[in-house]
């Protein structure tokens, strides 16, 4: 595996594989490009040493081969934008044959050739080995820059990679980040450390705690989820998001956290509305005794304290999920104050990972994205590096 920082792209044709999997309104305009500037350093470094750069990427999930909604052709007009309008982009119809061959192949240093979405082609989900050679042809080196989809073991994601000899693939700038902030936190972390999980369900977020159980000073738990275990322990909790197959799991995880010494805090009180709706009537009780007809749907002001608290004096801190359902104004405030606290401990010397969408959209919502550690890109592909699992993506490069 070469490093991508010291590699020199002069006169090099480098394919990267990028996450340019971002939402497009009606007139198929770019709506929120965060992956498409998460990638740009590295296409600017390849640029920026004389190299040209070849982009292959999904977009949404083509059932059927090409259809113009998925077309990465959409792009093409933001992508030139954000590359400051200087630098040729150009788009090949086809992500493999002979277009894309003869565009490849023509492509001059300082230029940018973007395929066609990969997903038109049932084998680059299959991890097809010969569509993954086709693909490898285009370019003289591979970059893997799409950590999002680093959980996947596609054509594209890993199975490319063996098609390129040892010192010609290697992570791009963004997946170097996303894999050292990771490691930092899983195998480098310093204590106390906090993991505060969140989000609508036990069942999404078993593997997770298990595995940090075994690195944890503390793990708070919050948003819908911590109802289940609110009522596992005889707590009465209303009409609280709950899944009733999961009590023993979480009477399980509680077992375990006691036999481990990590110390499990679920919050003291809540805020419950009589209805799921932004408008519902509103008052505080104690997690444990929500009465009948109402919902927990954040955590309570004495929670958000207690929540503080632990987070404020830990110096290793990741954060999956909200505490509340943040989307409505009334239960906002929970998943608020903890990006206000994280925010705190990391001006005072902690290191903060923020991952998994919904917590990723808060931070971002509550402007808080600048004053944590690191924010990840990776929705589904962190929560399984935090289970403990190694990603196909980042395996095919690291011991291909
Ligand atoms: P997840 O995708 O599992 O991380 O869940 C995120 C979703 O959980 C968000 O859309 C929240 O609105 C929702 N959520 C958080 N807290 C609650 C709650 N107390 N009751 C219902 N939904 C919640």
């Amino acid at each position: 595996m070469s490093v991508f920082s010291d590699f020199n792209f002069k006169g090099v044709k480098a394919l990267v594989r990028v996450d340019f999997n971002v939402p497009l309104n009606e007139q198929f305009e770019v709506t929120d490009d965060n992956r498409m500037t998460a990638a740009l350093p590295t296409i600017k470094k390849i640029l920026a040493d004389g190299g040209s750069v070849i982009l292959m990427s999904h977009l949404g999930r083509p059932k059927d081969g090409p259809v113009n909604k998925y077309s990465l052709k959409h792009l093409v007009p933001h992508l030139s934008k954000l590359l400051g309008g200087n630098t040729p982009v150009l788009f090949a119809d086809d992500c493999i044959g002979e277009q894309a061959t003869l565009t490849a192949g023509m492509l001059r240093s300082g230029e940018v050739l973007l395929l066609e979405n990969l997903r038109f082609y049932k084998e680059e989900e299959k991890g097809d080995k010969a569509f993954a050679e086709k693909l490898s042809k285009l370019g003289d080196v591979y970059v893997n820059d799409a950590f999002g989809t680093a959980h996947r073991a596609h054509a594209s994601t890993a199975v490319i990679a063996e098609f390129f000899p040892k010192g010609k693939k290697m992570f791009g700038l963004l997946m170097e980040g996303e894999v050292a902030s990771a490691e930092k936190v899983l195998h480098k972390f310093e204590k106390p450390f906090v993991a505060i999980i969140g989000g609508a369900k036990v069942s999404d977020k078993i593997l997770i705690i298990e595995n940090l159980l075994e690195r944890a000073t503390d793990i708070i738990i919050g948003g819908g989820m911590a109802y289940t275990f609110c009522k596992a322990e005889g707590g009465k909790i209303g009409s609280s998001l709950c899944e009733d197959d999961r009590l023993e799991t979480a009477l399980e995880i509680l077992k375990k956290a006691e036999e481990k010494g990590v110390i499990i805090h679920l919050p003291s009180d809540s805020v419950i509305a009589d209805k799921f709706d932004a408008n519902a009537n509103t008052s505080t009780a104690p997690s444990a005794a929500i009465p009948d007809g109402w919902m927990g749907l954040d955590i309570g002001v004495n929670a958000c304290e207690q929540f503080a608290n632990v987070i404020k004096r830990s110096k290793t801190i990741l954060w999956n999920g909200p505490m509340g359902v943040f989307e409505m104004a009334k239960f906002q405030h929970g998943t608020k104050c903890i990006a206000q606290s994280i925010a705190e401990a990391t001006k005072n010397g902690a290191f903060s990972l923020i991952g998994g969408g919904d917590s990723v959209a808060a931070i971002n919502q509550f402007g808080f994205h600048d004053q944590v550690s690191y924010v990840s890109t990776g929705g589904g592909a962190l929560l399984e590096v935090f289970e403990g699992k190694e990603l196909p993506g980042i395996a095919a490069i690291k011991n291909g």
